[in-house]
């Protein structure tokens, strides 16, 4: 188990406010699972929408690559 923190940046298509996270790596696991896409609500206008997770975090995305 590590310590590392990840930022997860998303845009919400429908109002363009945009979103960070700051997630270790068992909180990513935990809340999106080992899928490419990384579901989000809306924190402005509630809208859900996905976003590549390659997009919204590359670090993770690569780390991910490298272990499998
Ligand atoms: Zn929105």
């Amino acid at each position: 188990m590590s310590g590392k923190v990840y930022t997860i940046k998303t845009a919400c298509p429908q109002c363009g406010c945009s979103a960070v996270s700051h997630l270790t790596a068992d909180e990513i696991r935990e809340k999106f699972g080992d899928v490419p896409n990384v579901e989000m609500e809306c924190s402005e206008c509630l809208a859900k929408y996905t976003t590549d997770m390659k997009t919204a975090c590359p670090e993770w995305d690569k780390e991910c690559k490298m272990r499998q």
